[in-house]
């Protein structure tokens, strides 16, 4: 459990500005910043693009979306009361189960009254003389604010392809994170879905239970191993409640926050018999084991990177009867582990049904979109749906989409065009009063509990303003510029940052996306940690405050 943020601040109404704090989104950072803010007693609103609270779990409503980390480990830990009343259902819950929590837990704290839904913020700019944000919606409306503090998530800018023709679709078709809120049937209907990502495997595998027809088209094969979810049963939430402490306690001791730490033997220092019997075993087990509990040199030596490879490779070619889709399903260009594991439940099986076709669109690109299918360059397909499972302009593409400008009218978009440049991927130098939760450089993984720790910085350190009267809080460009050489250091030798994907920065759909950057901080959030309570402790000297 994580200590709470209560500070003794004086009145931090301010009036020379709306409000004391912006809070960009409503998913699982916006809510508990909000709630944060309220208990500092600042005067807050947050920005929702969309109808409702839920961020990421509102918009993915495609079918089988559901979550690869332990549900009971995800849910927020700020509260005994949520803990004491929520009950989960699945293991690893579903799309309408963690929309329902989210929905619960802002009308638990009443927090609904201070977000404003359906308002997309276009423009965020710092004005220098009186220390505040113009917050401009894409309405025109705007309003000002000490602080802004964006909880924009890190996969919520969804990207179509670049496939022409796409408009020109008779049938159905959408993107998987703006799927509709109204049930879609595929009964009978001739599917496509483009992707084959965590998003695409898990789509195709519930699509291809019902549609007439489906048929993916596959540009980068993915390691993915079995998620083993199952139902909660009273006994197993009983059980999980009373040990809510260790629990979250286990998360905050490892890398990704996740329950599953890393084993400490090598993968090439054990026996074959030995590791084959743990790769058994944890592919035999429910979650990210595989990925976040493999042997310690899985993600960092290649040798041993290939013997897990082809530990999976076997596995995909036992599963899937045919042996020229097998080799199709079956990663060639990247090891094991180098790009985020997509858990599955009979996503490989899926290939055995008859109604199923695999597309590699290496060997066969798409030419086109056309008004009644997709046609490849050997053939004409008919749909009448097509899912674009194609994935999101990541981690900067959100903050991206906001004209947001600093001192001087700095563009953080064209600041951030190499590489990110951040202070504990919090801040940004030039960009006072302006704060991220879950912005470029944090460390991924168990996004909640990442979450409540960088809010209750956040609050904290706002908290030390308002008591001290500061207004204007920035980093140094010698601080930033040194945590992102950090940031970037730690890179070194991972075997993910040799390979294309969201997390290295690629998307060839977006302008200026095909160079790999280092948008993450690799060093495990017991480090980070460390590193933020020592900028805490140590009275900030990092920042510059006015
Ligand atoms: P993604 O991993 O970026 O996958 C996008 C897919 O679309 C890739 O297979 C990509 O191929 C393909 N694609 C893009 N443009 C294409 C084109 N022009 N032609 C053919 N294929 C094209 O996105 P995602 O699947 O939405 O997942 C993103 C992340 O969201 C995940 O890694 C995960 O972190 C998160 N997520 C989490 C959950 C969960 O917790 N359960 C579920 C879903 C997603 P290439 O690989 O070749 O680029």
């Amino acid at each position: 459990m994580n200590d709470a943020v209560k500070m003794d601040t004086p009145s931090a109404t301010q009036s020379d500005v709306d409000f004391d704090a912006i809070i960009i989104g409503a998913g699982v950072s916006g809510l508990y910043q909000l709630y944060r803010a309220r208990e500092l007693g600042l005067r807050t609103r947050v920005f929702e693009a969309g109808p409702n609270v839920g961020g990421t779990w509102y918009w993915n409503r495609y079918p089988g979306a559901r979550f690869d980390s332990e549900s009971w480990s995800y849910g927020y830990s700020f509260s005994q009361e949520l803990l004491d009343e929520w009950d989960w259902e699945e293991h690893f819950a579903g799309q309408p189960e963690t929309e329902r929590y989210l929905n619960y837990v802002a009308d638990k704290f009443d927090l609904r009254r201070d977000i404003q839904f359906n308002a997309v913020v276009a423009a965020a700019h710092y004005q220098d003389d009186n220390h505040s944000w113009k917050i401009t919606l894409d309405d025109g409306s705007h309003c000002t604010a000490r602080f802004l503090i964006t909880a924009v998530g890190v996969l919520s800018a969804a990207v179509m392809p670049r496939i022409s023709g796409t408009d020109s679709f008779k049938g159905q078709s959408c993107h998987t994170h703006n799927w509709p809120t109204e049930p879609v049937s595929f009964e009978g209907k001739r599917v496509a879905v483009i992707g084959t990502g965590a998003t695409g495997i898990q789509a195709i595998t519930e699509i291809a239970k019902t549609a007439g027809h489906l048929t993916v088209f596959q540009r980068t094969a993915q390691w993915s191993a079995p998620l083993h979810n199952s139902k909660v049963t009273p006994e197993e939430m009983a059980d999980i409640r009373k040990n809510y402490t260790d629990i979250f306690a286990r998360c905050q001791e490892t890398v990704g926050c996740f329950i599953h730490a890393a084993d400490p033997r090598a993968a090439l220092e054990v026996s074959e018999e030995e590791r084959e019997a743990f790769w058994e075993q944890r592919y035999s087990e429910p979650g990210f084991g595989i990925w976040m509990g493999n042997f310690k040199d899985v993600l960092v030596d290649a040798e041993a990177n290939q013997l897990m490879s082809d530990f999976l490779a076997r596995k995909i070619r036992e599963r899937v009867t045919d042996p020229a889709v097998a080799e199709m399903l079956i990663p060639k260009n990247h090891g094991f582990g180098t790009r985020r594991v997509p858990l599955e439940s009979g996503y490989f099986e899926v290939f055995n049904q008859p109604n199923v076709k695999l597309v590699d669109v290496n060997e066969n690109p798409i030419k086109c979109v056309t008004p009644d299918g997709i046609q490849t360059s050997d053939a004409d397909y008919g749909f009448d749906i097509i899912i674009y499972a194609t994935g999101f302009d990541a981690i900067t593409g959100a903050f991206d989409r906001i004209d947001i400008r600093g001192v001087g009218g700095t563009s953080l978009k064209d600041k951030w065009a190499d590489q990110p440049v951040t202070f504990l991927g919090i801040m940004v130098d030039g960009f006072p009063n302006f704060m991220m939760v879950m912005g470029p450089h944090a460390g991924l993984g168990n996004f909640p509990r990442a979450v409540e720790y960088t809010a209750d910085w956040v609050a904290e350190l706002i908290g030390h303003a308002n008591t001290r009267n500061v207004t204007r809080i920035d980093a140094t460009a010698d601080a930033a510029n040194a945590w992102t050489d950090h940031v970037v250091e730690l890179n070194d030798g991972l075997l993910f940052t040799e390979v294309d994907s969201w997390m290295t920065g690629i998307n060839r759909n977006v302008d200026g996306k095909d160079v790999r950057r280092i948008m993450r901080y690799s060093g495990g959030h017991p480090a980070f940690r460390r590193r933020c309570e020592a900028v805490s402790q140590g009275g900030y000297q990092e920042l510059s405050m006015d």
